[in-house]
């Protein structure tokens, strides 16, 4: 992509401190960059991006008060709240003094808007305190912007339990949706959910756009939707890491010693399993089941066992015994893959996902079926969509073996799986399609890039 924009408006982009939010954000931002705009990411110090890997950005550390451990060992929304808390005030001094520099060195550059994640809705504050125009970012997919605000609903109102609804009736409004694909927060904390999705979704945003990782060949009616009830612009310019590929935003050591392991693969036998993506979790009966059932269906797998995803420990430490010699060469386990070129790999012909929306659309960027495992939030939402709307996936109901070894074969060898990898690979050309010129993300991209300009 060729710079087009010679204004000097130096964008601050502020994301969530989490992987999944982090690299579309880090992707965003260098796809605004081949458009002209200067980037400053405003981060946390817990989880912050090595500011080594975009040598092109400037970066702005913010005071988020929180010491690694807690960070590590609070919940999701804890920190979101916490986060939200304690880096207003840092973000606004660090602006205000970027402002006042400006000024004085009569610079041919001003900030010219915040685009904050989702949940860092602190830094609209800001970008209001400052008289800066702001942009939401929605790390999410657009069936989700719309779950969310009904959800609360349901469960202000007792219709539902916040802990998760069993009911497989349709939800009102919400079509494929059912009650138990929506998207349940990790949380019982009510107050907290509250908190977020009104700041995230409520009325009082005062924000001029916003932006969404998602495609509009997979989203048509329900972007159309948001588009008729939004009173501000909607621009889908995803999937962001076809957009601006080859961004490097890792928080974890990938091991990249399992793309040899794959070049010995025949094509399409793997089945690529990372089940708990970033922040989920698992438990050690889970382990052992997800174990036996990969043993017991002889298929060749690739296995992501997070550092910590189970219990804290590593995942020698979690395996059942036996397991290894029973698979010997068949399996590759490693703690972090090189995710995206795993997918790419001709050996991959299906991907065991949590269904988190980065891994969904890498997925079907690369035409890969899925087996779904959705753990909370957004994923069971995009399980759904994976499942009965783009037709790519099958869904895990039950962490049992036989039921693994079942879904595995079903999506590796039999028809039914053949179908959904010849309909991946036809959603892949269309996704392609997008971001090339002319395509929807493509030009929406260009769209922003103006609005931006215009503000
Ligand atoms: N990821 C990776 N290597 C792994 C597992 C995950 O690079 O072994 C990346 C993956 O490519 C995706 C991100 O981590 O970009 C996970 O984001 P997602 O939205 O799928 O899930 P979350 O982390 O939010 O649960």
């Amino acid at each position: 992509m060729e710079e087009e924009n010679s204004g000097r408006l130096r964008l601050v982009l502020v994301p969530f401190p989490y992987q999944g939010h982090i690299s579309p954000m880090l992707q965003l931002g260098a796809a605004l960059h081949c458009k002209g705009f200067p980037i400053t990411i405003a981060h946390t110090i817990c989880n912050s991006p090595n500011p080594q890997n975009h040598p092109d950005f400037s970066f702005l550390p913010l005071q988020d008060g929180l010491s690694p451990r807690d960070f590590k060992s609070r919940g999701l929304s804890d920190n979101l709240l916490s986060i939200n808390d304690n880096c207003k005030e840092s973000l606004q001094q660090s602006l205000l003094q970027l402002i006042k520099e400006e000024k004085e060195m009569q610079a041919n550059e001003m900030i010219g808007c915040i685009i904050s994640d989702e949940h860092m809705y602190f830094a609209e504050d800001v970008a209001n305190n400052l008289k800066l125009p702001s942009i939401i970012f929605r790390t999410t997919n657009a069936a989700t912007s719309l779950a969310r605000p009904c959800l609360l609903k349901l469960t202000e109102g007792g219709q539902v339990p916040l802990q998760g609804s069993v009911s497989h009736e349709l939800v009102p409004g919400l079509p494929p949706l059912r009650y138990n694909d929506l998207p349940f927060p990790l949380t019982e904390n009510l107050r907290g959910f509250a908190v977020v999705v009104a700041k995230t979704y409520g009325s009082s945003r005062k924000c001029s756009a916003v932006v969404l990782n998602t495609i509009n060949c997979l989203e048509q009616s329900t972007l159309d939707q948001i588009r008729q009830e939004a009173r501000v612009p909607t621009f889908a310019i995803g999937p962001l890491h076809i957009m601006t590929p080859g961004i490097s935003s890792g928080l974890i050591k990938e091991e990249r010693s399992c793309l040899s392991w794959l070049d010995k693969q025949p094509l399409n036998s793997v089945i690529y399993v990372s089940g708990s993506g970033s922040i989920a979790s698992l438990s050690d009966k889970e382990v052992t089941e997800i174990a036996w059932g990969l043993a017991n269906c002889k298929q060749a797998f690739l296995w992501v066992i997070r550092p910590g995803s189970v219990h804290g420990l590593d995942w020698n430490e979690v395996l059942p015994k036996g397991f290894r010699d029973a698979v010997g060469d068949k399996g590759c386990i490693v703690r972090w893959a090189p995710q995206k070129e795993v997918l790419a790999h001709p050996a991959v012909g299906g991907f065991w996902s949590h269904c988190g929306w980065n891994s969904t659309i890498e997925s079907m960027a690369e035409g890969v079926p899925m087996i779904c495992r959705p753990c909370f939030g957004d994923q069971r939402v995009n399980a759904r969509y994976v499942s009965h709307v783009w037709g790519v996936g099958l869904v895990l109901e039950e962490m049992k073996r036989e039921e693994i070894e079942r879904v595995v074969r079903r999506l590796m060898l039999d028809d039914e799986g053949k179908e959904m990898r010849e309909r991946a690979k036809e959603w892949k050309h269309k996704i392609e399609a997008s971001t090339r010129k002319g395509g929807s993300s493509y030009d929406s991209l260009n769209e922003l890039a103006n609005f931006i300009t215009s503000l």
